[in-house]
């Protein structure tokens, strides 16, 4: 619990990993599962704030069959989710939560980093993360929750410890802490000498385009146009859509979200529950 703790500080102290609460941390520890829970903050994070849950009971979530429609399956994924929390437990777990479980590794890291995200949100970003993570998992832009975790249930071997999620971020699993930490250094090592060029100032940035939302916390956070909502986090989330913006220019141009997963996101109760939290 100490190790799961000081790397969720740690990254969601770093604005260029975590921002708004963005990202989520686990532990697997004798057939439970200790996730963030939904909507706080990793930066603060206490050790009441994650969730335990039976490894088991969460891990078989993945084989079940659930409605075509949206709103049934979201109802009933969550239902069965939450059922899986040990006794006693009352917060709702990270939305990836069944995603963490899949990983055989002891610790899952995941984060929405702008320089990661220049390349999910590249238009040639699939080829160019087989060209500099020939290693890693890359799946493209889908549903989160349930659809994510389905689609990667069968390619999650013990051997894959970084998945790349087109239009939303990144995935670490090791069995250590320093394990995490490599694998997070290396990849923006790499993706900053693949673009080669420092980030400029933030009245250089480009602007991005609030309509066509690059990520899922775009939109929680900023709407979708044509003005801002007036917060901190949107102002947050802002600059980041123009990091991307910015880094993107180095994998191809923008690729923003597909429409659909813009609507899917725009009506997901389990966003809404989010922002409310944040
Ligand atoms: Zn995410």
């Amino acid at each position: 619990m100490e190790h799961l703790l000081s790397f969720s500080h740690r990254c969601g102290a770093d604005p260029d990993l975590v921002l708004a609460g963005g990202g989520n941390t686990s532990l697997k520890e004798n057939g439970v599962l200790t996730v963030k829970s939904s909507g706080c903050s990793l930066a603060d994070i206490r050790a009441d704030q994650f969730v335990r849950m039976d490894l088991e009971a969460l891990r078989a979530i993945v084989n079940k069959t659930y409605p075509h429609d949206d709103k049934s399956r979201e109802a009933l994924f969550l239902a069965d989710v939450n059922a899986a929390r040990l006794p006693g437990e009352t917060r709702r777990p990270s939305v990836e939560a069944l995603l963490h479980a899949l990983f055989s590794q002891r610790y899952v890291l995941h984060l929405h980093p702008a320089l990661v995200n220049g390349l999910t949100c590249g238009r040639f970003g699939a080829r160019a993360a087989a060209k500099l993570f020939p290693e890693a998992l890359w799946v493209p832009a889908c549903r989160p929750g349930y659809t994510l975790a389905r689609l990667l249930a069968d390619r999650l071997t013990p051997e894959v410890t970084t998945v790349l999620l087109q239009n939303h971020g990144v995935f670490f699993a090791a069995e250590t802490e320093d394990g995490l930490y490599a694998l997070l250094d290396r990849m923006l090592q790499i993706l900053a000498a693949h673009v080669g060029r420092p980030l400029p100032p933030e009245n250089a940035l480009p602007p991005a385009d609030l309509s066509r939302p690059f990520t899922p916390d775009h939109i929680v956070y900023c709407g979708l146009g044509p003005s801002l909502p007036d917060t901190e986090n949107a102002r947050l989330l802002y600059r980041d859509a123009c990091k991307i913006l910015f880094y993107c220019q180095s994998f191809g141009g923008p690729h923003p979200l597909r429409r659909d997963l813009i609507r899917f996101i725009t009506n997901w109760e389990a966003e809404s529950y989010r922002k409310k939290q944040g």
